[in-house]
């Protein structure tokens, strides 16, 4: 896509710190990173959101998050990492081009990532359950 900045990384059009790059995917050091070390996996097809994500690329996908997180753990020191994938603006989307970020992580860092605990009403759990598994 044309005015994508993730599609112009892939096409070598602006520069970025290329870790790794195949014919699906390509893998760069994010510019205002988390902690140091923060990367990103990026598949070359522009599709905004993961589920979009071709059948065909998703065990290199896989592969990938796998090879990745190891370097980094290996490169940094970390004492562990996140993946993080934010899918669409309420998820806190802000390039809208799918992507998968792995963020070192420190016991003394400043990253929060806390949510609220919600609880199911009597039989709602079972409602989601089977409505989630008859989608699958
Ligand atoms: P998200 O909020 O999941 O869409 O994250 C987008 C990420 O892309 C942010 O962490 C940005 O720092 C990163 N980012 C944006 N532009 C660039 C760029 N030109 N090179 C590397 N990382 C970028």
């Amino acid at each position: 896509m044309s005015d994508c900045i993730f599609c112009k990384i892939a096409a070598g059009e602006i520069p970025a710190n290329k870790l790794y790059e195949s014919e699906n995917f390509i893998v760069f050091l994010d510019i205002s990173p988390a902690n140091k070390g923060h990367a990103l996996i990026v598949p070359k097809i522009h599709v905004q959101s993961l589920t979009e994500l071709p059948e065909y690329v998703a065990q290199e996908f896989g592969e990938l998050q796998l090879k990745v997180s190891k370097a980094i753990m290996q490169a940094t020191k970390a004492e562990g990492f996140n993946l993080l994938l934010n899918d669409g603006k309420a998820a806190g989307q802000e390039v809208m081009h799918a992507h998968m970020h792995i963020m070192p992580r420190f016991s003394t860092d400043d990253f929060h990532f806390k949510w609220t605990h919600k609880k199911y009403s009597d039989g709602e759990m079972q409602e989601y359950f089977e409505r989630i598994k008859r989608n699958l």
